[in-house]
């Protein structure tokens, strides 16, 4: 909860400005569609880093977990804390790196399970655990392509025989994680896949019995089925977006994550007036001028300036001149009659119009994660549903 949302004051203001609406039957149902995917031996491991790519993790992880999810994967300690003082009881992995006893600690009071990627870090664990008398489950990061996190896949076997010797560990998992799952060509993946068969091949040779296996992202879970393994680790898809075009056949998923902002003055420019800072922008002719309340501090990124249109009316609506911090202006020429806080569709629908977080990527040269994880906290996440009158709702 943020502190402000505390005072009654200021929680009736949540959505006066700008906000991003979530649907949590949208989550449900992207989860309910992945498990439709997997057979019953695969679990699904709902990916929440990052505050959920944007959309708040606790909300999203609950609903995941309601809809068949039965793990979590957070990047740090603090996002799996956030987990557990909300009261969430599943398996909690931290797919980053941790590393100091301050960390191991951390993981052992909250039940997060820890990724181990090098011998030295499982020493250090081992000894921390070991004068804690805690006994922790580990899961084993094999780099087999990605050159990120974990131990290189040639060195499997002695890892494992390490990891294995080491007291206080117990191998919860073995995984990988692929560099070039979205791509059309199936190249990078299949080496990768190789290697990783290989590593395992190695373990099996020796006669170390296998623990939990997964690869899988988004794009590896909907490329092919053979990769879901004992587990795949599902994020993007599960926020409604599409980790590739070439994959948009497979799976029937619902956008999750609409933005919105107010008018908060509109005005009549002369031709030949300049717009917001640099002047970016002149009028051609005269035009009708919106303000409204959302900027590049609230994440829409600055670099959509004269780029990008939003929805009014069910109407695409041109956004003209710099996008400011806090603030941005609209050609509304089209609708004269435009009030006082109507509400603008940043991304979302509109009527039969949409415009997703893709739409941004492709314009600023980027990917849709970077685009979902890039709204700040100023903006609150309010579940679809809760504002009801458009103009002025009620907010609980
Ligand atoms: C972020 C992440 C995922 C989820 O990837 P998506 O492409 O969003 O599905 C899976 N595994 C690991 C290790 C990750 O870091």
């Amino acid at each position: 909860m943020l502190s402000w949302e505390r005072s009654p004051s200021l929680a009736s203001m949540r959505c006066d400005r700008a906000w991003v609406e979530i649907s949590l039957p949208a989550i449900a149902s992207n989860v309910r569609e992945f498990k439709r995917l997997l057979s019953p031996r695969t679990e699904l491991m709902a990916v929440v880093k990052a505050d959920a790519y944007g959309h708040g993790a606790v909300t999203v992880a609950q609903t995941a977990l309601a809809a068949g999810a039965s793990w979590l994967g957070v990047a740090t300690i603090p996002e799996g804390i956030e987990l557990r003082e909300a009261g969430i009881q599943s398996p909690v992995l931290v797919l980053g790196a941790t590393n100091t006893p301050e960390q191991i600690r951390a993981q052992v009071r909250w039940r997060l399970q820890p990724t181990l990627c090098t011998p030295q870090q499982a020493l250090v664990f081992s000894e921390t655990l070991e004068s804690l008398n805690q006994s922790v489950p580990v899961h084993l990061k094999i780099d087999t392509g990605m050159s990120r996190l974990g131990v290189p896949w040639q060195q499997v076997a002695e890892f494992v025989g390490l990891v294995r010797r080491l007291p206080n560990l117990t191998i919860a998992s073995i995984y990988s994680h692929f560099a070039t799952a979205d791509s059309p060509d199936p190249t990078g993946m299949q080496q990768q896949q190789a290697r990783f068969q290989a590593a395992i091949g190695l373990l099996q040779a020796v006669g170390i019995p296998l623990p939990r296996l997964h690869f899988a992202n988004s794009a590896a879970t909907l490329t092919d089925p053979a990769l879901h393994l004992d587990m795949v680790r599902v994020g993007l898809a599960i926020y409604g977006l599409y980790p590739a075009e070439h994959l948009k056949q497979t799976v029937d998923l619902q956008p999750v994550l609409q933005v919105k902002a107010r008018v908060t003055q509109v005005k009549t420019l002369e031709a030949g007036t300049g717009v917001s800072y640099g002047y970016q922008f002149i009028a051609s002719k005269e035009m009708r001028l919106a303000v409204v309340g959302i900027g590049y501090a609230d994440g829409v990124p600055r670099n959509l300036s004269n780029k990008m249109s939003v929805l009014v009316r069910g109407q695409m609506v041109p956004q003209v001149g710099a996008i400011t911090m806090d603030q941005m202006m609209l050609d509304a020429s089209s609708i004269p009659d435009l009030q006082v806080g109507e509400v603008v569709t940043l991304l979302g629908c509109d009527g039969a119009s949409q415009i997703c977080a893709e739409d941004w990527a492709a314009k600023l040269g980027t990917i849709s994660w970077e685009i979902l994880c890039g709204f700040k906290h100023r903006l609150p996440r309010v579940p679809v549903g809760q504002l009801s009158a458009e103009k002025q709702p009620t907010v609980q």
